[in-house]
């Protein structure tokens, strides 16, 4: 379920004259059901200030448009009166959203509420190119929609997230050390070509850590996402928007440099030692290959731990201490209510969370860790997928997009 899709409680008193200045249109009535601070008619007065017939003819819109449902279910008003439950429609549109990673990639077909309609998963090295791993995806979602059926709302996005840095403004991919073939590829304008409708691209890590604070955080208004797998990266929602920074740059941690000395491993991005380099499931692996273990990549390494293998245990334990020293500086920065850990390193969640966590409490002040939650991901494989769902929402349901939609439907 998306973040705000209505099961939450309406705001308080204080927040709602917050809110109230700015909300006027068809498009802002929408945010405030879809994102859970109102549920009825009466919500909408109060958080707005509107008239009862502006809000009546609003809703009416909303309605007519396919973008609000009215459910049959009735809430007791203060005054002992009912009133009918407004709910955002997620069977407004479909969105195709995918997981590219450095070995694995994943495409999904879902509603609004990221519902599952078709998913697939398969093995696919993003070295190999970027011209075989688009086309997959492609083909992926395309045989979704024809097993789908016809009778289906209509495609309104897609959300891609690929393993690397992504400009925010061009939405191509920038100088990626694993996959050189994607540097400034005009991926997000092949995909709405393909497809005929508006595609969003975005870092993985970033695109995990929507995916977790809409599906599995709603009540925390700042997450901190990491994610441990054959580089390192990691995503910020802070007070309830993704922290994509200028450039689009922000949360690329795997190049912090964690050696004093210049002798430490090379990374793939060319520099001597970055965390990634010697932290992440690619370098834990590499190292447990040169030793004769049969760990070719990071998931690979992961199951040896996991499989209480005392080098990779050691591995995956070192891993664990360097990432969370460079952690306690991010949550001292920010101040997060939960911090996830996601990649295949949860299949050593036993050996890297307590050195993670140990490390990361002692390196920070009380209060920034007195109620800060550290878990490993409740989606797993699918915060990815889940990130594209609640990106492409996220923008095709905003309230400038769905005023510009009303408008145009009122011509
Ligand atoms: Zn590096």
């Amino acid at each position: 379920m998306l973040r705000g899709s209505g099961v939450e409680e309406p705001a308080s008193a204080s927040t709602r004259s917050a809110d109230a200045w700015s909300v006027t249109s068809g498009g802002r009535l929408l945010d405030l059901i879809r994102t859970g601070r109102a549920r009825t008619r009466r919500d909408l007065l109060e958080l707005t200030g509107l008239s009862r017939s502006t809000v009546a003819t609003r809703v009416d819109q909303l309605v007519s448009a396919g973008y609000l449902r009215e459910s049959s279910l009735r809430e007791t008003g203060a005054r002992g009166r009912p009133s009918t439950v407004l709910a955002f429609n997620e069977r407004h549109g479909l969105v195709l959203s995918a997981d590219v990673g450095a070995t694995h990639a994943r495409a999904m077909l879902s509603d609004l509420a990221g519902v599952c309609l078709g998913e697939t998963a398969r093995s696919l090295r993003i070295s190999d190119g970027l011209h075989e791993c688009l086309e997959w995806l492609q083909a992926a979602w395309r045989r979704m929609l024809r097993d789908a059926g016809p009778e289906l709302p209509p495609v309104v996005g897609i959300g891609v997230g690929i393993p690397g840095p992504v400009d925010v403004r061009t939405g191509r991919p920038v100088r990626l050390p694993i996959m050189p073939g994607w540097h400034d590829h005009p991926v997000r304008e092949r995909l709405e070509d393909a497809f005929g409708v508006p595609a969003f691209v975005e870092n993985d890590a970033n695109l995990m850590a929507l995916g977790e604070f809409s599906v599995a955080a709603p009540e925390c208004p700042s997450l901190l996402f990491i994610k441990v797998a054959t580089g390192i990266g990691a995503g910020m929602v802070v007070d309830g928007h993704l922290v994509r920074g200028v450039n689009g740059g922000s949360g690329d941690i795997g190049h912090v440099r964690v050696t004093s000395t210049d002798d430490g491993p090379v990374c793939a991005c060319g520099a001597r030692g970055c965390l990634a380099a010697s932290a992440s499931g690619g370098a834990i692996s590499r190292h447990l290959a040169e030793a004769g273990a049969p760990a070719s990549t990071s998931r690979e390494a992961m199951d040896l731990a996991h499989r209480g293998d005392p080098l990779a245990v050691s591995l995956v334990r070192s891993s664990g201490l360097q990432i969370g020293e460079v952690l306690a500086t991010a949550v001292s920065l920010i101040n997060p209510g939960v911090l996830v850990v996601g990649g295949d390193v949860t299949r050593a969640q036993e050996h890297f969370m307590p050195a993670l966590k140990e490390r990361l409490f002692q390196r920070t002040q009380p209060l920034a860790t007195r109620d800060l939650r550290v878990t490993t991901s409740d989606l797993g494989d699918r915060a990815g997928v889940a990130g594209g769902v609640a990106l492409v929402v996220e923008e095709i349901y905003s309230a400038g997009s769905v005023d510009r939609a009303l408008a145009t439907r009122a011509c």
